[in-house]
This record gives C-alpha cells, structure tokens and sequence, in this order.
C-alpha cells in the first residue's frame, strides 16, 4: 500500500536540523553565509549529497536495460525513488512521469496533451502571477494550434480574483495553468477549490507544485486537478529532477513527447509499440543518481514531517516580515493571508541589484531582478525586486543579520 507517511509527534530541534546542510556552515565574503534564496533552489543536507556519491561509489550502472546486478540495483533503487516520491504527493507511483524538472513536466503537458488537442477557437486560461514555465509553453501552443490565452488576474494584494477567475472560464476555456504557491508573492492559491471549478464546467487543470512541494503537505489526489508539476531541486534534492504527475487516463491517451530507448517496447521499421506510463515518457537515460538523491531528500523532509516544516516557515515568515516593516521605505509586494515564506520588496531610492549586491558583501544572498516572472512585474509597474525566500533550515538569527546587512545597506544608497 502506498500510505502518506504519518507526521513525527514531535516538532525537530531547528538547531540540529540546520547543521544537516554542510553549505550553511560556509563563509562568503569573510561573514557567515545568510542563505535567503532557498526559492530559487533549495540547499542539500548530508544525506542527500552522500545518496548521490554512494550511488556513483557502489551501484551505478543504467537502469531498465542490464541484467547484471549493478544494473538491478540502479533500476530498484531509481524506482524506489519514484515510490516514495509518489507516497509524499500521495498519488500511484505509475501516474508520476520522472522528468528533469518542472519546465519540462509543463512542457510534457503542452506537447503531449495540449498541442494535439487544442484548436483555434479554444482559450487557456493563465493566471498573472505564473512563473515563466507556466506561461511560455502555452504561447507556443496557442501560436501552432491559434487557441487563444487568456489572463486570470490578480488583487492589489497579490491574492487571485476568484470571481474574476470563475468569470473567465468560459465554454471556450480548455486548460487553466495556475502556481499552487507563488514564487514572487508567496501567495498560496486555493488550488483545491480552483480545480473544483474547473473540473465543473470542463477544464483541464495544471498545477505547478514548485514552490508548495518543498514547503507544506501536498497532497495531489485531494487538489483534484488533472496535471501537477514538481521540481526536485527546490525540495532539498538534486537539481535536473523533478516530476510530472497526471491522470491515468491523460497518461494513456497522451503521445509521447520525447522518442527514444526505454519509451518503447517494441520497435520495427513498420512501427514501434510503446512502453506503458510512466515509462512512455522518460526515453534515454535519465538522471538516475539525482533521483536517488531526491528519493534520500523525500526520506529526509518525511522524518521533519512537512505541517512541521510549514509551521516552523511561517514562524520565519512572521519575524522577517517584521523586520522588514521597520525599514524606512520599504514596499513589501504581495500580503495574501495564507503566504508561503518569501518575500519581494523595494526599497525607496535603491535599486534591487544595488541592494543585493551590497548584501552580498555581508554575506547576505537575496535574489534580484525579475524572478522568471515578467507579467506579475509589470502588473506591479516595477523592472525588479528583492526577494527573500526562507526555508526551514534558517535561523531568527540570520533574520536579525539580514535586517542589519538591510538597514546598513539602504544607508550607502540614500
Ligand atoms: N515554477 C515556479 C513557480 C518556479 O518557482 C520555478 C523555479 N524558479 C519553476 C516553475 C521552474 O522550475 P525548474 O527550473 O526547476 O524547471
């Protein structure tokens, strides 16, 4: 059976936790590293990275393909990853295609599920506030197949329109692509009721998980959408893993996107039979020790336990954003009440890279600049902002430093 793993009774000691990940104990530019980008990947613990280098030390070979007992082991333990990925969104292991990331899970969708479905006449329906790999593959769509898209907008507060939403799905409206968590704002959508509205009136739903999988409970079967995309490298594995879970009925009338060795099970000059999902969509070798690597990253945020993970984030979430409320001039984008643990901001008379860069002398790292997110942006009127995005392994102490480094900077540039 594949049962959720349950949550540990007991909340960790954040302190123990933090020591896990070996990078944090670095030092840049001659001050203790303050890791503020975990939105933009996150950082590895022990665990993880030895997963990786025992795999290439003792096992590795290629999967699916040799008898031989390397190749075995590989091909048990790169399927096991894809289990104990599955129990963690809480879906079947044989609905969840293994693929480099959430670009290309997205992807999958637009070539295999969109492109020869849609037609001029049909409309997908866009929300403003998706990051880049959930909007450029349906422009290139739209553009073969002349669908229409179409934009869900968003409040002043960065939340979604809801009404708006509803308003906008028309008979002509055949997908909706929608983030689960914002990676910009923060905002955490309410994909659940969103799907529900969809699915009534018709519409297939796309769920990019990138930003909600790494940081609270996630469990796709209950959002009740028809596609949700994940990336490994962000959730505490290696980067170049991710995955696309669907429908099994999606699945099987889905061509495949990409032709190769292992998508198939026969092949002759007359025709070539494919491999049953997932396995018809993962041709060639994939990334077989980023996956055992994100199989040990499932391990690790299952012993945390994610309403863990999630409440010790939003107490961090709670302490930055006093922090940042002291500061003279600063503009904080996006106050959805149910916010995941990243902020965007400005502050007046200083521009984001000079900030950044100046943070960086402190040994501070934030992102700069447009966060893949052009529409949300030019929603706002800005060319860029700061964003700060936390994860658990972060301290109330690199808050303080951050908030130091912030004021000391913002007073260079005044
Ligand atoms: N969607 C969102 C919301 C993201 O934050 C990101 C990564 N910044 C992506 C999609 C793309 O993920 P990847 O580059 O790992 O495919």
């Amino acid at each position: 059976m594949n049962l959720p793993a349950a949550t540990p009774a007991i909340s960790p000691d954040w302190d123990k936790i933090r020591a896990d990940f070996p990078l944090l104990e670095r030092q840049v530019n001659g001050k203790p590293l303050v890791y503020f980008d975990s939105a933009n990947t996150g950082q590895k613990p022990a665990s993880v990275i030895e997963a990786v280098d025992g795999f290439y030390r003792r096992h590795n070979a290629n999967v699916s393909r040799a008898v031989h007992t390397l190749g075995s082991e590989a091909t048990e333990a790169y399927e096991e990853s894809r289990r104990k990925l599955a129990r963690f969104l809480n879906v079947g292991a044989d609905e969840l295609v293994l693929c480099s990331g959430t670009t290309f899970a997205i992807n999958l969708v637009a070539y295999s599920w969109a492109l020869p479905k849609l037609e001029a006449g049909d409309t997908i329906l866009v929300s403003r506030m998706e990051h880049h790999a959930n909007i450029v593959p349906w422009q290139l769509v739209a553009q073969r197949t002349g669908a229409t898209i179409k934009v869900a907008e968003i409040r002043e507060d960065g939340t979604l329109d809801l009404d708006a939403l509803y308003r906008a799905m028309t008979p002509d409206v055949k997908l909706l692509a929608v983030a689960h968590v914002s990676n910009v704002l923060g905002t955490v959508n309410p994909v659940r009721e969103i799907c529900r509205e969809a699915r009534r009136r018709g519409i297939v739903s796309v769920v990019d998980g990138s930003q909600a999988a790494p940081h609270r409970k996630v469990d796709v079967q209950s959002i009740g959408c028809d596609f949700y995309a994940i990336t490994g490298h962000k959730m505490c594995g290696p980067t170049g893993t991710g995955a696309l879970w669907a429908k099994k009925e999606h699945l099987q009338a889905m061509p495949p996107f990409i032709g190769g060795g292992e998508m198939i099970k026969e092949v002759s000059f007359d025709g070539t039979v494919f491999n049953d999902p997932p396995h018809k969509f993962e041709a060639g070798t994939p990334n077989i020790a980023g996956f055992i690597g994100l199989g040990a990253a499932v391990d690790y945020l299952e012993t945390l336990g994610m309403a863990h993970v999630e409440a010790r984030e939003t107490e961090l979430l709670a302490h930055l954003t006093e922090e940042l409320d002291k500061v003279e001039g600063l503009r904080i984008f996006g106050h959805a009440p149910e916010k995941a643990a990243v902020v965007s901001f400005l502050v007046e008379g200083a521009h984001a890279h000079d900030l950044a860069t100046l943070l960086d002398l402190e040994g501070v790292a934030v992102r700069s600049g447009q966060h893949c997110a052009h529409p949300l942006l030019q929603f706002y009127g800005v060319a860029a902002t700061l964003r700060a995005s936390l994860a658990f392994y972060n301290t109330h102490e690199e808050i303080e430093r951050f908030a130091a480094a912030l004021q000391k900077a913002r007073k260079l540039l005044a």
